[in-house]
């Protein structure tokens, strides 16, 4: 497990040696934040004595994780929206947010929107675009279109935490600011290969990148 730079050239060289798979912890003011890879977008953070996931879906294995404070959905898909997984992890109190689309079926979760921020524990929720800019299953259409998937920065103790969930190096993305650690989607035909990411990384230098919507990004993934 390694932690990556975001140095573009080190990023492209480094991915296919080094990936996340265990629990990493980073300090801010507020104490320590731990984000552990569970497998391909789902992931588990905790701080403050809360926990968070993103995302929790089939095949994350969630008996014996513990259960959430808050659970944040990313998309409508399979791999993000996963309604079984969801009541696993879930306990009386349990919050949910997710984008509209994903509301009309997790009926529980709290609408945000992209643009929308909502504070939490201590936690700011910032909802950013995730869209395909050229890529679809047949032309003329897109996998994500845009408008209805999140990726989300998480600020906690003055850090912020960048989950891309599923997108293209979009203008949105590129445009970020003063983010610490950026989780980057990438896997084809669905989101972009890591050139592209490493390129979009590249425009918004974030102090530290981990790929993630991977088959490596999962525990024991080396
Ligand atoms: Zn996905």
């Amino acid at each position: 497990m390694k932690i990556f730079p975001a140095l573009a050239s080190f990023f492209l060289t480094s991915y296919m040696a080094c990936a996340a798979t265990a629990t990493q912890t980073f300090p801010t003011s507020a104490g320590e934040v731990k984000i552990t890879p569970l497998v391909h977008a789902s992931t588990l953070i905790q701080a403050g004595g809360k926990t968070i996931y993103i995302d929790p879906a089939k095949p994350a294995k969630l008996d014996g994780t513990p259960k959430a404070d808050l659970i944040l959905i990313t998309d409508i898909h399979p791999d993000h929206m996963d309604p079984a997984s969801i009541a696993e992890i879930s306990k009386a109190g349990t919050e949910i947010m997710a984008p509209p689309a994903v509301v009309a079926t997790v009926t529980s979760a709290k609408p945000i929107a992209n643009g929308e921020s909502k504070s939490w524990q201590g936690w700011t929720i910032e909802a950013v675009p995730a869209y395909n800019i050229t890529r679809g299953p047949a032309p003329g259409k897109l996998y994500h279109d845009k408008g209805r998937g999140n990726g989300y920065v998480l600020t906690y103790g003055g850090k912020r935490f960048y989950f891309s969930g599923d997108t293209e190096g979009v203008p949105e993305m590129r445009a970020l600011k003063n983010i610490d650690v950026a989780f980057v989607c990438m896997n084809l035909p669905y989101t972009m290969p890591p050139e592209e990411a490493a390129d979009a990384v590249k425009a918004f230098h974030p102090k530290i990148v981990i790929p993630y919507h991977s088959p490596r990004f999962r525990p024991g993934g080396f």
